[in-house]
């Protein structure tokens, strides 16, 4: 689980412990503390975790921490790539090193990170005792893979790249019963998008964009990551599960 120790990734990596999942929490160097409480969080839930600090757009530390997840679990079954940020502005004022930066973390990562997780699973081969799948890869995405946002088109574009990156290696992958899919969240309660839903006016703005009626909480993605995760998911590829009140029907 990438981008663990926060928002989306912690109530996913709490819900896989849960489904009976050992999970490594991947966090940015800084972020011990964080990590720290969470891997007792999840050990308390009577299965093994451990934490590892790694940027997900360098591929030595990437390298790096699936060699020691093999080592401490054996293998790797599913990876689900969460890290991201935003940093946006208008367009005439972005920097380089700020549409650099996004692209970096949102993309890079999600390459890097799915081409470890692959090369570990066709390595290993199938394990029908485990799952019907050799492995599965779950991309956080967004609403934003297809819906422009201005002020944070860097954001947009990688995550646009994020879903046609998934949709090539699901169909590349498939004949390895390697499943991957994306998760494309709307407005959910975390740290990276606190302006919108911290002050009383632009909660209400926002919640006027979601017919459901509320914001989303890690725990609304977390459930879609059990699906994709399991084998009640067997036979999807390729797909983006929408979790977000019906956000995306306006
Ligand atoms: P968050 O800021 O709480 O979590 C992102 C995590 O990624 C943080 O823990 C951060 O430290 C980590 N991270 C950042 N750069 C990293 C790097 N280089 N290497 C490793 N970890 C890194 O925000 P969140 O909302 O939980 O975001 C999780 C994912 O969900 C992101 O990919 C985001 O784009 C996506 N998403 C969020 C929303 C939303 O409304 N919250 C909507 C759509 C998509």
């Amino acid at each position: 689980m990438t981008g663990a120790a926060s928002g989306i990734g912690r109530g996913c990596a709490l819900a896989l412990v849960k489904a009976g999942c050992r999970v490594v929490v991947n966090h940015l160097p800084g972020d011990e503390d964080d990590a720290r409480e969470l891997v007792k969080e999840l050990e308390a839930e009577g299965n093994q975790a451990f934490s590892f600090a790694a940027d997900v757009s360098q591929g030595d530390q990437v390298e790096a921490m699936f060699a020691e997840v093999c080592r401490r679990f054996g293998t790797v079954h599913i990876l689900v790539n969460n890290a991201g940020i935003q940093s946006g502005a208008p367009f005439q004022d972005m920097t380089f090193e700020q549409w650099r930066k996004v692209m970096a973390v949102n993309l890079d990562g999600q390459f890097l990170c799915a081409r470890a997780a692959v090369r570990e699973f066709l390595r290993r081969g199938p394990q029908p005792q485990v799952s019907s799948a050799t492995g599965k890869i779950i991309c956080m995405s967004s609403v934003h893979q297809e819906i422009p946002w201005a002020l944070e088109a860097n954001y947009a574009a990688s995550k646009g790249g994020v879903m046609l990156l998934m949709q090539s290696l699901a169909q590349e992958l498939a004949i390895h019963r390697i499943r991957v899919n994306a998760i494309a969240p709307g407005a959910t309660q975390t740290a990276i998008n606190r302006a919108a839903w911290d002050e009383p006016e632009a909660l209400d703005e926002l919640l006027k964009l979601i017919p459901y009626g509320r914001i989303g909480q890690p725990q609304d993605i977390a459930n879609g990551v059990l699906f994709l995760a399991s084998d009640l998911s067997d036979y999807v590829t390729g797909t983006t599960l929408v979790v977000d009140g019906g956000m995306m029907l306006y």
